[in-house]
């Protein structure tokens, strides 16, 4: 651990070198760490088909939702010069495995697979972009850089929140739990799930809302794919053969730690009244957290002692590229008259794990006139 640390720094400094030596207009942000190659061969996996629907949480299936996005992406990024772009299915009847995707791949010699969906979860509370890569060197590195560069494209261009890059270790290996990422790199081809947004959330219902919308994100899909391979388009007017301030340093001789898989809950969650004014019924509190292993990532609040729950929030100074968040932060929450309020915090890591904070009970009611009495347990 120290001596990863270590390189990475020497790895800085010699980056901040080489700034100094070369004319600004070359500076990469970071090196591309995938190899060039002249004649690139892509290919587009859209996720489920056939007999394999995808999720169902959504406004329609995710088969056919991961085609859309599929179609739109294969068609732009046909549109670049020194590419060759495969799809594994072009309709929604068809049932393919998991293997016969990779092998398919393998067949048109591809460079890289880009397995399209869209998400869901069991307590339909989630939402935005995230980017599953393999855990293996270089493998790791190439859908870490790639994984960055997309979730920048969709914030900035849909406000959809970046989720990060992550990694899930198989039941029985130490290689990766997803055999489209498996079954590839296993014929040393480098392959990426694009998990676009939820299907099955209230907070990403507005980015499922058309069809068009699909349509658009194969369109980012594309261009993001072609801006890390580095590709022009004459067609488009599009030139990514130059500099891009979009990729992020990655390792390719080691597991890059920000993706590592953190599967525990944060250490620590805590709540505590920093003030309440009786006459506007509001009381502020104060949010505690800490995360040694990874980083918060979302809060949800209760103020019935947890029965139920308000949608989650992005936890604030949550920053998915650099790892960091801000350890404290104030709410301020308004009651109607009447109400008794039993406060309740869960803070999120990267990876959805949570930990509850202790309660704030108050014991009296609001009634606009005088300080309630509460106990913290
Ligand atoms: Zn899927």
């Amino acid at each position: 651990m120290f001596l990863s640390r270590f390189k990475k720094f020497i790895c800085i400094l010699l980056t901040a070198v080489m700034i100094s030596l070369v004319p600004y207009s070359d500076v990469s942000a970071a090196e591309r760490v995938f190899p060039h190659d002249d004649n690139l061969v892509i290919v587009i996996d859209p996720g489920h088909g056939g007999n394999d629907t995808g999720t169902q949480g959504g406004r329609i299936q995710e088969r056919f939702m991961n085609l859309i996005t599929a179609s739109a992406l294969a068609s732009r990024l046909s549109m670049y010069e020194g590419v060759t772009v495969y799809m594994t299915r072009s309709d929604n009847d068809t049932t393919l495995s998991l293997t016969d995707r990779a092998k398919y791949a393998e067949s048109v010699d591809a460079d890289f697979v880009f397995s399209v969906h869209y998400n869901a979860c069991y307590a339909h509370d989630r939402f935005g972009i995230e980017v599953y890569t393999s855990r293996v060197a270089p493998y790791n590195a190439y859908g870490y850089q790639f994984g960055n560069l997309l979730m920048q494209k969709f914030e900035e261009q849909y406000g959809i929140f970046p989720r990060g890059v992550k990694t899930r270790k198989g039941l029985r290996t130490e290689g990766d739990y997803y055999t489209i990422i498996s079954a590839n790199i296993y014929r040393e081809i480098p392959a990426v799930i694009i998990e676009h947004c939820f299907a099955d959330g209230t907070v990403d219902a507005v980015h499922t809302a058309s069809n068009d919308l699909f349509v658009s994100y194969g369109e980012t899909d594309a261009d993001a794919i072609a801006e890390y391979f580095g590709l022009k388009s004459s067609i488009l007017g599009i030139d990514y053969s130059g500099y891009s301030d979009n990729l992020i340093a990655a390792d390719i001789n080691n597991f890059n730690d920000a993706t590592y898989e953190d599967r525990t809950a944060p250490d620590l969650v805590s709540v505590t009244v920093t003030n309440i004014d009786p006459v506007s019924n509001t009381v502020t509190v104060t949010v505690e957290a800490e995360e040694a292993d990874g980083m918060m990532m979302f809060y949800a609040l209760s103020t019935d002692g947890g029965w139920t729950w308000e949608e989650s929030k992005p936890w604030p100074g949550a920053n998915t590229y650099n790892g960091t968040f801000d350890s404290s932060f104030e709410l301020t929450l308004s009651f109607e008259d009447g109400y008794r309020p039993d406060i309740v915090i869960k803070g999120f890591n990267r990876y959805d794990a949570y930990t509850k904070s202790n309660q704030i009970t108050f014991i009296d009611r609001f009634n606009s006139l005088d300080k309630p009495m509460y106990r913290e347990a």
